[in-house]
């Protein structure tokens, strides 16, 4: 021991620049952007817009007006670039963590030897433990504001009836969740998250709607997925005039209410004097997507290939890599009007597996139109692939990460080995859509296959 004199451990204290509320950071309104941004009207070429089937059934765009909320068909019209961010929505966006965090993975990158810098958006860190919460929070205070009382909508994973269900009582009002069968029986905990919020949950297809019916009689898609938690929503929301149906992804607004994440991320590297080679997320209906990449169109438009997007999706709903882009429905009935994607068929009987966001067979017009365009690539990974990934986090960077997410991480990863190859210290952002740990039954899954 040195002669040095050290204070007594009773004396420390926790030093003179020791600030909690910086420790603790809270973040104002101020810290939210004003304005969402809008991709439609910055898309190379016009969204194909939808469509009625033209075989004599109802219209389909005449029952989507009837029942969904104004505010946001106003959006999805709307042909500005930025669209206001009302205050409350700001504040509420604030007070669940706006801006989250930028984490540089050093661990990973140093696990991996890569030369790259592998930035990861942290979506998950919001109190729902993924980023729908961005877009819950907006359809809910249009919903109060336009004086309706129950939100009815679809579920894949969980996530999406999670955040509607948190973000329908901060507004005072009741939400009805469809959710794909096969996710609500996997994931007994989220359920349980879900009705402690006072969410009013069906694993779908059920008894409780005309198209539940019709499936559960024909035995068609049995196992459930977003697709017919689509249909049973909208046929509920059809036979309940009082309530309004809303969407989780695919759409304009959803996209567009996701932008905050892009235009933080750009705030974030550009604070750390960084400009990104590539950005990377995981894609269902395309919202952590659109939210990531929109705000950044103008920049692909004028670097091209020296900005790479990629779409992660997962290997056994392979839209983006082995579909067709052309118009579809995207519920297995047909009560959803037609819409131009990239689509396996609706017929197609998607298989079972643990990642329940991604989990669908046709997806959003927006990232049909980037796919088609050449903006966007595309890979696709397997369930073990991305479950292997999600321990590579959890054991370098600690955090355990929703099975979607590992999808986008996975290419993060991809990309750094190449850069190993290349020597091209690479700078690539990631989005960790969401938190796993009400995801477990996937990991317990995977571990059980002996991986
Ligand atoms: C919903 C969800 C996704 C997929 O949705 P997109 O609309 O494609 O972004 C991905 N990850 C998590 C955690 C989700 O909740």
């Amino acid at each position: 021991m040195s002669g040095e004199s050290r204070p007594a451990p009773g004396a420390m204290t926790p030093g003179p620049d020791w600030n909690p509320t910086r420790v603790v950071p809270s973040s104002a309104p101020d810290d939210v952007p004003e304005a969402w941004f809008n991709l439609v009207p910055n898309l190379p070429i016009p969204l194909p817009p939808a469509r009625d089937g033209g075989d004599g059934q109802p219209s389909r765009l005449a029952l989507q007006r009837r029942i969904r909320l104004a505010a946001v068909q106003e959006q999805d019209a709307s042909t500005e670039s930025f669209l206001p961010v009302p205050q409350r929505v700001r504040e509420e966006l604030a007070a669940i963590g706006r801006p989250t965090p930028l984490l540089r993975a050093r661990a990973l990158e140093a696990h991996l030897q890569t030369p790259a810098r592998i930035y990861l958006k942290r979506e998950d860190m919001l109190p729902t433990g993924s980023f729908k919460l961005n877009s819950a929070i907006a359809q809910a205070y249009f919903a109060a504001q336009q004086g309706v009382r129950t939100l009815v909508t679809e579920t894949g994973a969980g996530q999406w009836g999670h955040a509607v269900a948190w973000a329908a009582r901060l507004f005072g009002l009741h939400a009805v969740i469809f959710w794909a069968g096969v996710s609500a029986r996997q994931k007994p905990g989220r359920h349980t998250v879900i009705k402690l919020l006072g969410g009013e949950v069906y694993p779908s297809p059920s008894e409780r709607t005309q198209v539940g019916k019709a499936l559960l009689r024909d035995g068609r898609h049995l196992l459930g997925s977003l697709g017919t938690a689509i249909g049973e929503a909208i046929s509920y929301a059809q036979d309940h005039p009082e309530t309004r149906y809303i969407s989780g992804s695919n759409l304009p607004h959803v996209l567009a209410h996701q932008s905050v994440i892009g235009q933080e991320v750009k705030a974030q590297l550009a604070a750390l004097g960084e400009t990104p080679d590539t950005l990377i997320a995981c894609v269902g209906g395309g919202s952590n997507l659109g939210g990531l990449m929109g705000p950044y169109l103008a920049d692909k438009a004028e670097r091209g290939d020296g900005l790479k997007l990629i779409g992660a999706e997962s290997a056994s709903a392979p839209r983006l890599t082995r579909g067709e882009w052309r118009y579809d429905h995207a519920d297995p009935e047909g009560i959803t009007p037609l819409t131009k994607s990239y689509t396996l068929g609706r017929d197609y009987e998607l298989p079972e597996t643990h990642v329940g966001g991604l989990r669908q067979h046709s997806g959003s017009a927006v990232v049909g139109v980037l796919r088609s365009q050449g903006l966007i690539d595309a890979v696709a990974y397997k369930e073990t692939e991305a479950f292997e990934t999600g321990s590579l986090m959890l054991r370098h960077e600690g955090i355990l990460i929703a099975p979607e997410s590992c999808h986008a991480v996975r290419a993060a990863v991809d990309r750094a080995i190449e850069a190993r190859r290349t020597g091209h210290a690479e700078t690539i952002v990631a989005c960790v859509s969401g938190n796993g740990a009400l995801d477990l039954e996937g990991y317990t899954a995977h571990l059980g296959d002996g991986a």
